[in-house]
């Protein structure tokens, strides 16, 4: 406690010191501990399904299991279990997939929710939970639920790194980890735009990878804590850098969320100073490469934003029903907008990057070196609208004169997209 205190006290302190030196990026994330967090104040667990009824708890693992395998048993016609695959430690990872009228030949949009890849976020862990029972609860007596579900194939993972959570075993929360249980960021290890170097892809990413590419999700959500605030992309660029196509789209979509929930908690979605009313585009909070959201934007063209739901990562058990009451709006709302999602998307003009050129460091400040070209090669550098910038003969591309942002080098034939930092 005293400890988290002190840590609010010194992100303060350091916000006002560096407030005139240029964007502050304060994400929580960045100043993960690699070791285990801070334990929650309380946290009780639940060992069976009954003791979630009230949810004020967290399931153990075995009762997580429990309830989703429940759920497909108890409303077959609406509900499917699927498991997207398992991790490290052999832990399923699941998805309950509900979609109504199924007999009913119908198009319907695929939209995907995911909770908890920061194994230690687990507030969107049981408000997954919880959305599921109630859009499961809810069908045939609330007109709008049962519509949203005959409408739309929704998918909810509720906790997509399960090694994470239960690190000190599947009877507690307690000690929950960010990292999986190889120690790797799930969030920074997925396959960048520009494919930046990271460490040997997790069978968890792996997993989810394969699902998405088996489903043709439009509009999702990774669920995070450690701050309160709708990031949408890019995660890996700035918005001066390379704003997202849909950047328009995004920041009302998230304003209808973060507006929705002040309607029932006008305290939330605060600490960010710089975003404007609860909403950033990830890169001018805080660039990271190899999130989940930016690969599920640019490869599967579909729209991922990242939500980040509680200030407190752990959050006490007992203030588990406050966050779903101010927040159970937003989220059904957000599936919601799946049917109004913007004409073309925008993003599929977006190519994978033609990573064949092998170019270091990068991202880079003043210098590259090409890989594997002739020694006199030709070397050209082109500017995110194509113009060519420069030309040079031999491995090395100086840098230092560009501005920072992205460019494309090209030799014999070959490309690579850089960042100048
Ligand atoms: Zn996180």
């Amino acid at each position: 406690m005293k400890k988290e205190l002190m840590m609010v006290l010194l992100l303060a302190a350091a916000g006002s010191m560096w407030a005139q030196s240029g964007p502050l990026k304060l994400r929580p994330d960045a100043f993960a501990p690699k070791e285990e967090t801070v334990d929650a104040k309380a946290v009780t667990m639940a060992s069976t399904v009954e003791e979630m009824a009230s949810w004020d708890r967290y399931p153990t693992y075995e009762t997580y299991v429990a309830m989703m395998q429940r759920w497909a048993q108890q409303y077959p016609d609406i509900c499917t279990l699927d498991t997207i695959g398992t991790s490290v430690q052999g832990r399923l990872i699941l998805a309950a997939h509900i979609e109504g009228n199924r007999t009913a030949d119908l198009y319907r949009p695929q939209f995907f929710y995911s909770s908890t890849i920061h194994g230690d976020e687990v507030t969107g862990y049981v408000m997954m939970l919880r959305l599921i029972d109630t859009l499961l609860g809810s069908y045939g007596t609330s007109q709008s639920l049962t519509n949203l579900v005959d409408e739309t194939a929704i998918y909810i993972n509720p906790l997509a790194n399960p090694d994470g959570t239960y690190h000190r075993g599947n009877a507690t929360v307690q000690g929950s980890v960010r990292y999986n249980a190889n120690n790797v960021d799930l969030n920074r290890n997925y396959p960048d735009p520009f494919g930046t170097t990271k460490a040997a892809l997790q069978q968890e990413n792996e997993a989810m990878i394969d699902y998405f590419t088996a489903h043709n999700f439009k509009l999702s959500a990774n669920l995070h804590g450690g701050s309160e605030v709708m990031n949408y992309p890019w995660d890996c660029f700035t918005s001066l850098q390379n704003p997202h196509p849909q950047a328009e789209w995004w920041q009302e979509v998230c304003h209808r969320f973060v507006d929705t929930a002040r309607v029932y908690d006008n305290s939330h979605f605060r600490d960010v100073y710089q975003a404007d009313n609860g909403v950033i585009a990830g890169g001018d909070w805080y660039v990271i490469h190899g999130g989940r959201q930016d690969y599920v934007n640019y490869y599967h063209n579909c729209l991922e934003v990242t939500m980040e739901i509680s200030t407190v990562k752990t959050l006490s058990s007992d203030q588990l029903p406050a966050y779903w009451h101010f927040l159970a709006p937003s989220f059904i709302n957000y599936i919601a907008e799946i049917h109004n999602l913007p004409d073309g998307v925008g993003i599929s003009d977006l190519q994978p990057p033609t990573s064949d050129l092998q170019v270091y460091p990068n991202p880079a400040t003043d210098r590259v070196t090409v890989v594997g070209t002739a020694t006199d090669a030709v070397v050209s550098v082109y500017d995110v609208g194509g113009r060519c910038l420069k030309e040079s003969a031999g491995p090395v591309v100086h840098l230092g004169d560009l501005p920072a942002g992205v460019y494309t080098l090209c030799a014999g034939g070959r490309s690579a997209k850089i960042i100048k930092k």
